[in-house]
């Protein structure tokens, strides 16, 4: 591979630490409370309807998922629904923003097999408080030079990163779970990319097509990159 990269970062939710399992779980639990309205399915088709249609305001995260809940709620209730629902409902945002940081396995070995040969960066979307916890509580914090917390991962996004980091794109590696957030925009860039899938993705990140370029590199797990590096 290239070897003029001198800057690899990582994608945090599900490249890092387990995130999709707990929003799935969410979910579960959310659809069984609404479950007198709706069938489960339903339910889950009508949140997953609202959070696309608010991911322009809210951006990424827990707390926007919360809200997204509320208003489904709300409309799968026909305003109806209890106060005690909307508690309920609350509650369960609040156990996700408190679940416990579990690492995925490789990712230690990976950072410290690296650590001090390359700069390494966090680059995530989602709430800033939210994953300034996580990174606090996944004691990986001391790895990275710097933490970027994205509104989105778009190829502009990206190129402010670049920017500030003041790295050019064929000097850049990036590595994470969902093609379209963490891979096609840095190969459009110019950049390096690498995926690490991870056995659950949300809808609205899933990407079908197989992808070939030669600035990409499909993995199996994280501790592969460095049989590239
Ligand atoms: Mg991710």
């Amino acid at each position: 591979m290239n070897n003029h990269i001198t800057t690899i970062a990582f994608d945090a939710d599900d490249t890092l630490w387990i995130n999709e399992p707990y929003f799935q779980e969410a979910e579960e639990e959310f659809c069984v409370l609404l479950e007198d309205y709706l069938p489960q399915h339903s339910v889950s088709q009508e949140l997953f309807k609202t959070e696309i249609k608010n991911l322009h305001l809210y951006g990424y995260g827990v707390k926007g998922f919360m809200l997204c809940m509320i208003e489904t709620v709300s409309r799968v209730s026909d305003g109806t629904a209890s106060m005690q629902l909307i508690d309920r409902t609350i509650e369960i945002g609040q156990e996700l923003l408190q679940k416990p940081i579990e690492l995925l396995e490789g990712v230690t070995q990976t950072l410290d097999a690296l650590k001090g040969k390359y700069r390494l960066v966090v680059a995530t979307k989602g709430d800033l408080l939210d994953q300034e916890r996580k990174l606090k509580n996944s004691g990986l914090q001391d790895y990275f030079h710097h933490i970027e917390i994205m509104s989105d991962k778009k190829e502009s996004d990206y190129q402010k990163l670049l920017k500030h980091l003041d790295c050019k794109p064929e000097q850049f590696l990036m590595l994470g779970n969902s093609i379209k957030s963490d891979v096609l925009p840095v190969l459009e860039i110019g950049g390096f990319a690498a995926h690490i899938p991870y056995h659950v993705t949300w809808s609205h990140e899933q990407h079908e097509h197989h992808l070939e370029h030669d600035n990409f590199m499909e993995l199996t797990s994280i501790d592969e990159v460095l049989k590239y590096l």
